[in-house]
């Protein structure tokens, strides 16, 4: 994601941040043009001096999840990212707050990447092709699981408690596992549905590297979880549950796109330069681009290792998990490449 700064006193300021730590000067995110705009905090208006607009926050500001704007006189009263949410928590509970709080986060940080890649993403309340999320309790109904079907996104509230969060990864043996990529993850199944369901052409081109997802789902997802991952997956997938079913391989593959992306361009919009001292091979990366401008995905996977590698490090200093604890192989590359290729003429 790109630095976000104050327009009054040039502080840098969080994706997240209604104001501006340094001069306490409002502040608020408008997609259309991904800019974080400061207001100033003397009356409660929202108007922007340099444009003469007035703006209003999305409607769910009020429970702190949300720092979006839009203009003043739009009829919506809530923001684009707001507008896909079907189903919140119940805030009765007031843990679910929290919940909810670290669900947007994530969420708003998927759209935003949505939108820089040019996706569309029309509220399903509105468009049946469209795609809504439901954030919801398990409660006694344990049919009710994290996933997608039919452009709704259901996510387990559960999975915004991070100490259960962390039993969950212990139990199904993963690396990583987190509500960015959840979302991630679950948001890739629709957009098989809308980009490669939908044409011939690409289907074929996705069978010849995925494999035929007429495979039975609900078969082959019972067999891997009574047999596992077979022993080698490492050399064909980024992950083990990646090698269920070419769908799961497919959402698996496309929320790896995704935190690349996030992590380079992270990297691009800081100046990161990784080169180590004792001249390692092949881990030197200048990140002096745009990876969602750049054509070639070789150019973007070979800054992203030792970026990763660099930064997990740092990690491991502090005494905390990898950052990106995954080995990227040949075989994945090439899915990625796939993916990277189906993006780029999104974006205008
Ligand atoms: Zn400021
Ligand atoms: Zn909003
Ligand atoms: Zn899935």
């Amino acid at each position: 994601m790109k630095i976000f700064q104050c327009g009054h006193c040039n502080h840098s300021i969080f994706f997240e941040n209604y104001t501006c730590d340094n001069c306490g000067h409002l502040s608020g995110f408008r997609d259309q043009d991904r800019k974080m705009l400061t207001f100033n905090p003397i009356n409660d208006s929202l108007f922007s001096d340099r444009e003469n607009i007035e703006y209003k926050y999305c409607k769910n500001k009020e429970y702190d999840v949300c720092n979006w704007i839009l203009e003043k006189n739009d009829p919506e009263d809530y923001c684009h990212a707001c507008q896909l949410n079907r189903t919140i928590p119940n805030l009765s509970d007031l843990e679910n707050f929290e919940k909810w709080r670290n669900l947007e986060i994530a969420k708003h940080r998927l759209v935003y990447q949505l939108q820089k890649i040019g996706l569309q993403l029309p509220s399903k309340l509105r468009n049946n092709e469209g795609l809504c999320f439901d954030f919801v309790a398990q409660q006694n109904n344990f049919n009710l699981m994290t996933g997608h079907a039919n452009g709704v996104i259901t996510i387990l509230i559960k999975e915004a408690d991070s100490v259960q969060r962390e039993q969950m990864r212990k139990q199904f043996l993963e690396p990583y596992r987190t509500l960015v990529g959840h979302l991630r993850h679950e948001v890739g199944h629709y957009f098989w549905d809308r980009l490669i369901n939908t044409n011939e052409q690409i289907l074929s081109e996705f069978r010849a590297i995925f494999g035929n997802e007429q495979r039975n789902y609900a078969d082959a997802l019972e067999l891997y979880y009574n047999e596992g991952a077979p022993e080698d997956w490492q050399t064909s997938f980024i992950s083990k549950y990646a090698t269920s079913h070419p769908w799961e391989d497919w959402a698996e593959t496309w929320a790896h796109y995704l935190h690349i992306m996030d992590m380079v361009e992270t990297a691009y919009f800081f100046g990161v330069n990784v080169k180590p001292i004792n001249k390692l091979k092949k881990m030197k990366a200048k990140v002096s681009f745009d990876p969602y401008a750049i054509e070639n995905f070789d150019t973007i996977i070979q800054t992203c290792i030792p970026l990763s590698f660099a930064v997990n490090s740092i990690n491991r200093a502090m005494g905390v998990p990898d950052v990106y604890p995954f080995v990227i192989t040949e075989a994945v590359v090439d899915k990625l490449k796939f993916i990277h290729r189906l993006l780029l003429p999104k974006r205008n």
